[in-house]
């Protein structure tokens, strides 16, 4: 796996440390909760009642989509049972779907957390035969990829809703 940039990189040193933090979005303080809006079903392609299935706003990787939680919680740390036993199963028919698109080397799960307090995660997925794309270098290409039009996100979220 590769960065997609030319070398020398240069390291640099880390910023100075940010304590407290600055709230997240639907942390008291913060933005509003996004999933929580009902502007949030403007991308929904697929839901059943504890999960719902969102296109990315914008993604250079079409294919990407974001799964979130009905009720609002944060993490794994504070997922209600009744929520966690069938977080697995779910993933399990997202990444299907995803993988069903075709011409898909592996689908990533990702759990980032740090830009909004509801719980969401990422599927992602690798294009075949890019191992240079390989492991977390994914997004680093993603972010540099020509972005897809919103037809295509939309064409490509109309297949994964259709194979779950
Ligand atoms: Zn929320």
């Amino acid at each position: 796996m590769t960065l997609p940039y030319a070398e020398p990189l240069t390291v640099i040193d880390p910023a100075e440390l940010v304590i407290p933090e600055p709230p997240r979005r639907g942390e008291e303080g913060g933005a509003p909760c996004f999933p929580c809006d009902e502007g949030s079903d403007a991308n929904l392609i697929w839901s059943d009642a504890h999960w719902t299935l969102h296109n990315p706003g914008r993604t250079g990787l079409p294919g990407s989509v974001w799964l979130a939680s009905r009720v609002h919680f944060d993490s794994f740390a504070d997922m209600p049972a009744e929520v966690a036993s069938t977080f697995a199963g779910v993933c399990g028919l997202v990444e299907r779907a995803v993988l069903a698109l075709g011409d898909v080397g592996r689908v990533h799960l990702y759990r980032w957390g740090d830009g909004g307090a509801h719980f969401h995660v990422w599927f992602v997925p690798r294009p075949l035969g890019r191992l240079d794309m390989s492991g977390p270098y994914l997004m680093a290409w993603e972010d540099v990829a020509t972005p897809a039009s919103d037809a295509q996100i939309a064409e490509v979220g109309h297949r994964i809703a259709a194979a779950m």
